[in-house]
């Protein structure tokens, strides 16, 4: 799937299935909000001012470290090379960088208060398997790589903003994490963040996660989904001499049927898809297993447990047809399993928080309109908690996500990079030159 208009302004990945909330105007946040807003504050510091005019300055080793990081896998759970580049990028900008025991690459800016923690964050793992190509080819203005821009854009940015705060000497108020994280995508299930906000404790004050490329959408809204993988097991045997013993295909089949019916309402959105099957050796053998996944996902937690619940009725139900159905008996029954592979909580950020705050004044000042979305990515983890976070993506157009045409453009991503640097500014605070 690649979008070849240029128009359409930016793909986000499709791990997160987005759902647009609402489009609003120039200036949707309270004026209560914007009180004590750092907006002009940042837009008159002269180092702030510098450090915006950087990433334009240095977009060529932008784009070469995006392809550089890139060009070194990372499946999900294999995210040590890519890890070890980051970390150097990291060390290189003078932070002090270490890697936690999940693999996440952690890199630290203190702040003048160091009690106060604000994460900025991009995750190192693609959907890709290891020995996928991931060579970066050019085609006229854009590369194109499996993973280039999710969440290739996402490290790049995260290793240019730490890089240009370094070099224009800016200290903030509040401590920054700067975190490549492992994990997010498919059955890692959030684990890096997950690490990254528990490791933090109550000092964590706001999370702001670049996942793949675009700035005009903001995710405050975290999409809550679950993950889960039904096996059915049997006697297996000759599908000639052992006609009649009960069938896990058949019996997942029967599943199916019964689940796909289930009723899910439009409003919350509650959505269902089976995304895998398997089982069987050969045509011609009664298999011993048969394997399914499902993804659920909706706007409301009590529907996804209904939904889930649904799922683990319909296997069994369909183990019991099967069973009904066999004429013979003798040789062994079927049994099933089922195990939570995922399990992303949802959660909501105020829109009258300080981070959302951040996020229309960093807006304002380079002149970009954000929409509110409902996604599921990272900023799930402390969004759960109850804990400021959004997800944003880092700048250019990308397409194609999660597949092998994934494309990336960088026309205008300074815009993007700028626009993820001072809201990180504006939620952890510039300690003013001359008071240092
Ligand atoms: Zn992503």
């Amino acid at each position: 799937m690649i979008l070849e208009k240029a128009r359409v302004p930016f793909v986000k990945c499709a791990c997160v299935s987005a759902i647009l909330l609402l489009m609003p105007s120039r200036s949707p946040v309270p004026i209560q909000a914007l009180r004590g807003a750092p907006r002009t504050q940042l837009e008159e510091n002269p180092q702030v001012r510098s450090a915006m005019q950087w990433f334009s300055a240095h977009l060529n080793w932008i784009n070469e470290e995006q392809a550089r990081l890139t060009e070194i896998p990372a499946p999900t759970s294999e995210e040590s090379q890519r890890a070890a580049a980051v970390k150097v990028l990291l060390a290189a900008v003078g932070l002090n960088v270490h890697i936690d025991k999940t693999g996440n690459v952690i890199g630290e800016l203190e702040g003048a208060n160091g009690k106060e923690v604000v994460i900025l964050s991009a995750h190192l793992d693609t959907v890709f398997p290891a020995g996928t190509d991931v060579k970066v080819r050019r085609e006229g203005g854009r590369v194109m790589a499996p993973g280039i821009s999710d969440n290739g854009t996402g490290l790049a940015a995260l290793v240019a903003i730490a890089r240009a705060l370094h070099e224009t000497r800016i200290q903030p108020q509040r401590t920054i994490l700067f975190v490549a994280d492992v994990g997010e995508e498919g059955e890692g299930n959030l684990r890096g963040m997950h690490a990254a906000v528990d490791a933090c404790g109550r000092s964590l004050k706001a999370v702001i996660v670049m996942d793949g490329s675009g700035i005009d959408h903001v995710t405050t809204k975290a999409l809550a989904s679950r993950r889960l993988e039904a096996v059915i097991t049997g006697p297996g045997g000759h599908s000639w001499s052992d006609f009649g013993i009960p069938n896990p295909i058949n019996a997942l089949v029967r599943a199916s049927v019964r689940f796909i019916n289930t009723r899910v309402p439009v409003s919350p959105r509650t959505t269902f898809n089976i995304g895998e099957v398997e089982g069987g050796t050969s045509v011609n053998s009664i298999p011993h297993e048969a394997h399914l996944k499902v993804d659920i996902r909706s706007e409301s937690e009590e529907e996804l447990g209904r939904l889930e619940t649904a799922f683990r009725e319909a296997i069994a139900a369909g183990v019991r047809d099967e069973m009904e159905a066999s004429r013979d008996r003798s040789r062994g029954v079927l049994e099933s399993k089922i195990t939570l592979l995922g399990n992303r909580p949802g959660g909501e950020l105020r829109s009258d928080s300080s981070l959302l705050a951040a996020l229309r004044a960093a807006d304002e000042i380079v002149g970009n309109e954000s929409r509110l979305e409902r996604s599921s990515t990272d900023a799930n983890i402390p969004l759960s908690m109850g804990i400021e976070a959004i997800a944003i993506g880092a700048g250019g157009m990308g397409g194609g996500a999660h597949s092998l045409q994934e494309w990336y453009d960088p026309a205008g991503r300074e815009l993007g990079l700028q626009r993820a640097m001072l809201t990180l500014l504006g939620v952890a605070g510039v300690v003013p030159e001359k008071t240092r």
